[in-house]
């Protein structure tokens, strides 16, 4: 992966926590203007205010995102990122770009999905 593979797809690493946070705001909002008007200030809130609430305001399906989000940038970081976790073959880019914090290539996420358990 070149140096110019590793930029792109740190920024949609990036976008991708981006987004998370966004939507941890929105969806406050989305609560508080649909029930009884309860009122929130995420909006107003510095960062090191907003980073220390997030503890509290992230569901496990998000904060499992974002664990796999710096999971994924530490291995870009070794140069270690696209490549699948369990056959150690190369992830497609296609399906970097759908998922950019994948872990498995698509064969073994399939195989993991059907008799994972
Ligand atoms: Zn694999």
């Amino acid at each position: 992966m070149n140096k110019k593979d590793k930029k792109y797809y740190l920024e949609l690493l990036n976008r991708e926590k981006e987004r998370i946070f966004k939507n941890l705001g929105y969806l406050k909002e989305g609560i508080g203007s649909g029930e009884k008007g309860i009122p929130t200030h995420i909006a107003d809130y510095g960062t090191d205010e907003f980073e220390k609430g997030l503890d509290i305001n992230l569901s496990d399906e998000e904060r499992k995102i974002l664990e796999k989000i710096d999971i994924a940038i530490e291995k870009l970081d070794k140069n270690t990122y696209g490549i699948c976790e369990s056959c150690g073959k190369k992830i497609s880019s296609s399906r970097l770009k759908a998922l950019p914090y994948a872990r498995y290539c698509i064969n073994c996420q399939r195989d993991k999905e059907k008799g994972g358990r």
